[in-house]
């Protein structure tokens, strides 16, 4: 599944915020079966969609799609070179597909700042800084490795080093590899690298709980800082989010949030600006067993889609049945939809459009 990885400099509210998912009550009647390590915690995908498919299938279950959060705690000035808990916890961020950058954007004199005062400009360059370090030793090592057969005449390790080095300079500059304009076809040569600070980034600017609608200052200096990366910026308040994990139904999620004159959750908001980032829709499958939603990235074809719920669906592939919601609503069955020709038979080329409702046709 979709893996989020949480960073940031100690004391902004991280583990707050990792508690607040880990230890949602209302999640964990959801994921009863669920104890994975410790520094994972699981978040369902909210989706009205699912209230009505479960409405017109009535389904023994409903599953909702998933995030999880990683909270790589550990990461200080000096990660790179191994200080704190440095190297480990940097190869945990290889493994994401996006990075949450918890920066503290709250006063208060009695929780103490690394560096003596609140600056989420400064703070945002320390962590940056730590990861560029460590994408330039991976650079620097492959660079090494391809350079040989570069001056040797090798024509793709030749195309292969100069796209390295504009990585290089890039960081040099102090740059993150994500800022860097290179074609897919180019990206190739650092595929393999993982780089940490070419992985799309979501920043978390946690307020306190009364500047939760108007934002700051801090907020304001982050926004104008970040505004040309291809980023998003989130609002949340840590500690609203820990008060909201202690309630376990939704109706009283809902007094709460209204007292705060709040339209959703902090965590809610994250999720959205997640799938927004990482260009992921969502499809779904209904029978009387389950209804339950899948995550994709939008532009997958049927096979790949359906690779998600088992291998066995991708490789033996033979045809999709589709029906869109808005056609299942209408005719209220699968059966219906059929006869009113709003079930059409899509093959291995099928482009999956969010919403979704597909039954896959496989071999085996
Ligand atoms: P971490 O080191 O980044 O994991 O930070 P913590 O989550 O442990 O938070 C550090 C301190 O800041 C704790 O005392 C939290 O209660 C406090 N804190 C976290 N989020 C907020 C917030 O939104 N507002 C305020 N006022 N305090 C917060």
């Amino acid at each position: 599944g979709l893996q989020c990885g949480i960073v940031g400099l100690p004391n902004v509210g991280k583990s707050t915020l990792f508690n607040s998912i880990s230890n949602n009550k209302a999640e964990a009647a959801n994921f009863p079966f669920c104890t994975i390590e410790p520094n994972v915690g699981i978040i369902s995908v909210p989706d009205p969609r699912l209230k009505i498919l479960e409405g017109l299938v009535n389904p023994q279950r409903v599953l909702p799609t998933t995030i999880e959060f990683v909270d790589i705690a550990g990461l200080v000035k000096g990660a790179s070179k191994g200080e704190g808990l440095g190297n480990q916890f940097l190869a945990n961020i290889r493994e994401v597909n996006a990075i949450v950058h918890v920066i503290r954007c709250f006063e208060n004199d009695n929780i103490v700042h690394v560096d003596g005062r609140v600056d989420p400009v400064s703070d945002k360059e320390i962590i940056d800084t730590e990861l560029q370090l460590k994408d330039l030793e991976s650079i620097d090592k492959k660079i090494n490795r391809v350079e040989r057969a570069a001056k040797s005449g090798d024509v793709k390790m030749k195309k292969e080093l100069t796209v390295l080095q504009q990585y290089r300079e890039t960081l040099l500059a102090g740059k993150n590899a994500r800022a860097l304009q290179v074609s897919e076809e180019d990206k190739v040569a650092v595929a393999d690298l993982q780089l940490l600070t070419a992985k799309p980034v979501i920043y978390v600017a946690n307020v306190e709980e009364d500047s939760i609608h108007t934002g700051n200052k801090h907020v304001d200096a982050l926004k104008a800082h970040v505004q040309h990366e291809n980023a998003e910026v989130v609002v949340i308040s840590a500690a609203i989010e820990a008060q909201i994990a202690e309630l376990e139904s939704q109706e009283d999620r809902e007094v709460f949030l209204q007292e705060y004159g709040l339209t959703e959750s902090g965590l809610n908001k994250l999720i959205r600006a997640s799938y927004h980032l990482l260009d992921l829709i969502t499809y779904f499958t209904a029978g009387e067993k389950e209804v339950r939603a899948w995550t994709i990235q939008k532009g997958w074809k049927a096979p790949q889609a359906a690779g998600v719920i088992h291998t066995d669906f991708e490789k033996g592939f033979i045809r999709a049945e589709v029906i869109k919601l808005a056609d299942y609503q209408k005719y209220k069955t699968e059966q219906a939809c059929k006869e009113a020709g709003k079930m059409s038979v899509e093959g291995k080329e099928y482009v999956v459009e969010d919403g979704d409702i597909m039954h896959f046709r496989f071999n085996v």
